[in-house]
């Protein structure tokens, strides 16, 4: 039985699991990878290492301090979390059962693919999932954005604020009368092009077009130094849905302390419903809920 298990090794789950073994609780950190989502960056062909600072560089002290501590890790994935009485059953992939006081869950989200041809083969080689993160590196660069939702618009108006000019690629065009839509039709270095589907990433060693196909399906490449999949982010919380409260998006709802609506239970960095999918807030997040753990299970230690 442990105090405390940590599923989900990426910035938040990272810095949780160090917290939870400063504060000498008895801690299992269970995850699929080390590092999460910061073993992805960006590659761009105008961009040198010195120019940027990488996700993996801020976590990289914790991530070597659980690689090194093997008794409190387990690599592997997590099917199911239930709890019965004051005990929490994590159940992992291969059927194994763990118990634990308390849990956070940091198992963060993954960005909705298009599913054509090319994008794999570019993935982070120009064509990427997160202009929140990479808009700033594109002053004066042609882009494209892709997605019908909140999250391509916003993406596409970020971009377009330093941006030579964006393509925003929407098939259905469906948000394009909300304020941020009717901003961007009008915005001078914006081309929405509504009705038209991405159906293939061209390029070289990096993405350098995206062919789109309009209604009467005529094709044509759209040259671009950056191409953004802005369809959706998916919280991985399959494995909590039946047990915690989630908002509309399939997020963990949290309140300030990182405490869910069930006792023992906590959640932190992108899976939540906190504001802004970034590594130095899920570094926070993961720190917050690890000490909210710690009061939660000071009573019983
Ligand atoms: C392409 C891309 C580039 C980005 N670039 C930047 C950037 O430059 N700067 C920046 O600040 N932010 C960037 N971000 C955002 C940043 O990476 C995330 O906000 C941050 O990694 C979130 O941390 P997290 O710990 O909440 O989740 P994640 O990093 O997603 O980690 C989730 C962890 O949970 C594990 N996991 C998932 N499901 C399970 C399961 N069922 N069982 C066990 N383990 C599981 C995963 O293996 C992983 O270890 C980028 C995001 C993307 C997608």
């Amino acid at each position: 039985m442990y105090d405390l298990i940590v599923v989900g090794g990426g910035p938040a789950g990272l810095t949780a699991a160090i917290y939870a073994l400063r504060k000498r609780i008895n801690v299992l950190l269970v995850t699929k990878d080390l590092g999460g989502k910061t073993n992805f960056r960006l590659g761009l062909p105008w961009i040198e290492d010195y120019q940027v600072i990488r996700g993996l560089e801020i976590i990289n002290k914790f991530r070597s301090e659980v690689d090194y501590l093997e008794f409190a890790r387990h690599m592997e994935g997590v099917d199911k979390i239930s709890k019965d009485g004051d005990i929490f059953k994590v159940v992992t992939k291969g059927g194994g059962e763990l118990q634990s006081r308390a849990v956070i869950v940091a198992t963060g989200t993954r960005q909705k693919r298009l599913d054509v041809p090319g994008e794999k083969e570019y993935i982070m080689k120009g064509l990427c999932y997160s202009a929140l993160s990479y808009a700033p590196l594109f002053i004066d660069r042609t882009t494209v954005v892709v997605g019908d939702g909140d999250l391509a618009l916003r993406s596409a108006a970020e971009l377009a604020t330093v941006a030579k000019h964006v393509y925003l690629v929407c098939e259905t065009g469906g948000f394009l009368d909300s304020p941020l839509g009717k901003k961007l039709n009008v915005a001078g270095n914006v081309t929405v092009l509504a009705g038209t589907k991405v159906v293939e990433i061209k390029g070289d060693q990096f993405a350098r077009a995206a062919v789109v196909q309009d209604p009467s399906g005529k094709k044509k490449d759209i040259e671009a130094e950056g191409i953004f999949i802005e369809m959706a982010l998916v919280a991985n919380t399959k494995m909590v849905a039946a047990l915690v409260k989630l908002d509309d998006q399939g997020r963990i709802i949290v309140d300030c302390s990182n405490r869910t609506n069930v006792p023992g239970l906590f959640a932190a960095g992108d899976v939540t419903n906190t504001y802004a999918e970034q590594v130095l807030v899920a570094v926070g997040e993961g720190a917050k809920a690890a000490l909210s753990a710690y009061e939660y299970l000071l009573p019983k230690l």
